[in-house]
């Protein structure tokens, strides 16, 4: 996600538009499926970058139920504050560090533009913490693990060990 504009971004009121179609940035401790696409227009704000835009991407998230491995799409629009400062940069962060949320996103690699921070933070921030593979999904048996998507097991539900019961519930 490099993009050799840095000098064209650098006046200020200066505004780029760049198209992304790349595989998913490291670091985001979630697995996707093919490339992320989007758009993102840069800003240059003087004291900032201003960039907003859309990205596509396709999770491959753990069911919440089931634990069954399935794809979610994401579509997400956005608009974040960046800055012309070294992604390796140890210090990109620390004067945001107590401020939480306003943290400018630093985007260069060097003297190329490298949108690969923004992409990751941004994937992370919208990854669903909670995702089901289909809304009526069985989940699992409490008792002896069987995913009940592909039939009963034979335990019964009627005899549910009281102790599971809480269990039972937690997964529906
Ligand atoms: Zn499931
Ligand atoms: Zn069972």
């Amino acid at each position: 996600m490099r993009y050799d504009i840095r000098d064209q971004l650098s006046r200020r009121d200066a505004e780029i538009t760049v198209e992304i179609d790349a595989p998913a940035p490291m670091g985001t401790e979630i697995e996707f499926r093919g490339n992320v696409t989007g758009e993102v227009t840069l800003h240059n704000m003087g004291d900032e970058i201003a960039a907003w835009g859309h990205l596509n991407a396709t999770a491959r998230l753990e069911c919440s139920r089931c634990l069954e491995m399935h794809e979610v799409p994401m579509r997400l629009d956005f608009s974040e504050a960046c800055s012309f400062a070294q992604i390796d940069e140890p210090l990109a962060y620390t004067h945001v560090a107590d401020e939480d949320e306003s943290a400018a996103i630093p985007i260069l690699d060097g003297e190329t533009v490298d949108l690969s921070e923004l992409v990751r933070q941004l994937l992370v921030l919208h990854a669903p913490q909670r995702s089901l593979c289909r809304p009526d999904c069985n989940g699992i048996c409490p008792q002896c693990g069987t995913n009940l998507n592909n039939g009963a097991c034979d335990c019964g539900n009627e005899d549910v060990d009281p102790r599971l019961a809480p269990l039972r519930n937690l997964l529906k």
